[in-house]
């Protein structure tokens, strides 16, 4: 007998896409993971870095720094380019973030308690991402990887095409 059969089949809504879940509970439920992961890591989600992630979880589009420091110019007068890099680098380095390669542009991790490296399906029409569930596409990278001889550094893995929504329209 299997004990995780009830979580098992139970998908996040924060990894699905929009239309298909209330992103209100998303957002509060990333905002709330973020801040127990920063307590029990003795690090500090400061109101700009939370203000940041929220901004950033606002919708599963990924997005980008400097349309982060237009919102948060006119929230603070002061906010300058480095007072957001400072935020995302954080915000990256606690794994509640990915950078999106192709876009240049940040979205909220769905599982920040587990360390590693973000894949995406992008939507090409609606913008939306949505990481890919990552542990079977991890292993066969690493074993064709050792297969080869190969050390790997870094790995961008994203898979562009259209979302269920978009499918339909
Ligand atoms: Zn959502
Ligand atoms: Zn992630
Ligand atoms: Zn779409």
């Amino acid at each position: 007998m299997r004990k995780k059969t009830t979580t098992k089949n139970t998908v996040k809504a924060n990894r699905n896409w929009r239309g298909s879940h209330d992103h209100n509970a998303c957002v509060v439920d990333a905002l709330s993971t973020a801040s127990s992961l920063c307590d029990k890591r003795r690090v500090r989600l400061t109101a700009l870095r939370r203000r940041v992630l929220e901004l950033i979880w606002s919708s599963h589009k990924p997005i980008g720094a400097y349309a982060l420091l237009d919102i948060l110019k006119s929230e603070h007068s002061s906010a300058q380019p480095p007072t957001v890099y400072r935020a995302l680098d954080f915000l990256k380095e606690q794994g509640l973030v990915h950078r999106i390669e192709s876009l240049n542009a940040f979205i909220g991790c769905t599982e920040p308690y587990h360390s590693h490296s973000g894949m995406f399906f992008i939507c090409d029409h609606c913008g939306d991402a949505v990481e890919m569930e990552g542990a079977g596409i991890d292993a066969a990278m690493q074993n064709t990887a050792e297969a080869r001889g190969f050390q790997i550094q870094t790995r961008t893995i994203e898979a562009s095409g259209l979302c269920p929504g978009c499918q339909m329209a």
